[in-house]
C-alpha cells in the first residue's frame, strides 16, 4: 500500500501539538502535550511517541507515514536539524530530525513556524489562490512568513522576515529580547506588553490608574501585570485598560504598515495565542489606523481561519512543498 498520512507537529515554547493528516489537511488524529522538559534528547523522543499514538490511534500502520514536518520557534540551525539555544528550554542544542527519522524511518523536515503558517495559510487557510500574502503572529513574540509573487521568502540565514525586530521607536524607550532597542515586539508582544504598560502609567494620572480596574486586578502591584489582564480589565470596560489596549492597536498599525510598505500583500492574516484570544481588540484598531502609515494600498486583514492550528497545517504545508 503506498504511503498516505502525514505527521505535522508544532513545537511552541511550552506545548507541543500534533496531528496525523492526509494531503488535503484533513486531521485523521490530533494530540496535544506539554513539551517534555527532562533532557535535550526528551524532546524527540516525545514526538517520535506521540507520531506512534497517533498513528496507533487512527488504526495506521508505521508504513503508512510518507514523512514528518515540524514547524518551531527558533532559533533554528537548518544544517544540524535541531534547535539552538531556544528562548524556552534550557539546552544548547536541541536535536529533532535525526534522531526521529532514524527511528520512525521516514524523511523529517524542520522549519521556522512562521514560515510555516504563511505556507499553511497559503494550502489550507485564507490564502488559497493568492501569490502575495503575509501571516503575523503576535503571541508570546512576533514573527511572520511572507509569500512574494509566489517565492516563500527566505534570506541568507533563513531570517528574511524577522518583524517583530522592526524599529517603530527610534528613541528605543524599551529593550527588545534580542537585545536591541525600539524593536516592535517590545512593545506589543505577550511577554512585553506589561512593560510598556508600565512606561505608559509614569506619564497617567495616580487618580486614575488606582480608580481603574486594572489596578484592581493586579492588586495594586503592576509588577503582577500580564498581556491577560490588561486585555481582561479592556473587556470589563475599563476606560484605562481599553486606553492602553487602543495604544497597542496603533503601535500594531505601525509595525502593520512598514510590513504592507515593504512586501505589498493583497492578504495578512494574524495569529498566535494574543492575537487569537482578543481578535476584535486586537484586529480593530489595526484596521482602524493601518492606513494613517501606508503607502502602498491596504490589503485584507483578518484572524487566520486555521487558529490555534496554523502551525500543524505550515508544517504539513511543508512537506507536501519539498515533494512537488
Ligand atoms: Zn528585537
Amino acid at each position: 500500500m503506498a504511503e498516505k498520512y502525514t505527521i505535522g507537529v508544532d513545537l511552541g515554547g511550552t506545548q507541543v501539538k500534533a496531528a496525523l493528516s492526509d494531503d488535503e489537511g484533513n486531521f485523521i488524529a490530533k494530540l496535544k502535550e506539554r513539551i517534555d522538559k527532562d533532557s535535550a534528547k526528551a524532546i524527540s523522543d516525545q514526538i517520535i511517541r506521540i507520531a506512534r499514538s497517533l498513528c496507533s490511534e487512527s488504526g495506521a500502520n508505521s508504513t503508512d507515514l510518507k514523512s514528518i514536518g515540524i514547524a518551531s520557534t527558533g532559533p533554528l540551525d537548518l544544517r544540524k536539524g535541531g534547535l539552538i539555544n531556544p528562548t524556552n528550554l534550557p539546552f544548547k542544542f536541541v536535536p529533532l530530525t535525526k534522531p526521529i527519522s532514524r527511528e520512525l524511518k521516514i524523511p523529517t523536515l524542520l522549519v521556522n513556524d512562521c514560515i510555516a503558517g504563511v505556507l499553511g495559510e497559503k494550502v489550507f487557510g485564507a490564502g488559497k489562490g493568492l501569490d502575495n500574502l503575509v501571516y503575523i503572529t503576535q503571541g508570546t513574540g512576533i514573527g511572520g512568513g511572507a509569500i512574494v509573487d509566489g517565492h516563500l521568502l527566505s534570506g541568507k540565514d533563513g531570517n528574511a522576515v524577522e518583524i517583530g525586530h522592526i524599529v517603530i521607536d527610534y528613541m528605543g524607550r524599551l529593550k527588545c529580547g534580542c537585545g536591541k532597542r525600539g524593536h516592535w515586539e517590545a512593545y506589543c508582544s505577550g511577554r512585553n506588553i506589561p512593560n510598556f504598560v508600565r512606561m505608559k502609567l509614569r506619564g497617567i494620572s495616580k487618580k486614575k490608574i488606582r480608580d481603574s480596574l486594572l489596578f484592581k486586578n493586579v492588586r495594586g502591584d503592576f509588577s503582577k501585570l500580564s498581556s491577560e489582564i490588561l486585555f481582561k480589565s479592556a473587556k470589563c470596560g475599563d476606560d484605562l485598560s481599553s486606553e492602553l489596549v487602543e495604544e497597542i492597536g496603533r503601535l500594531n498599525a505601525v509595525g502593520f504598515a512598514s510590513v504592507i510598505n515593504a512586501y505589498d500583500p493583497s492578504l495578512i492574516t494574524v495569529g498566535g495565542s494574543v492575537a487569537l484570544r482578543n481578535k476584535k481588540l486586537v484586529i480593530g484598531p489595526i484596521k482602524k489606523y493601518v492606513k494613517d502609515y501606508t503607502r502602498n494600498r491596504t490589503p485584507r486583514i483578518l484572524i487566520t481561519p486555521l487558529g490555534e492550528d496554523v502551525g500543524i497545517y505550515g508544517a504539513i504545508a511543508t512537506v507536501l512543498k519539498s515533494e512537488t
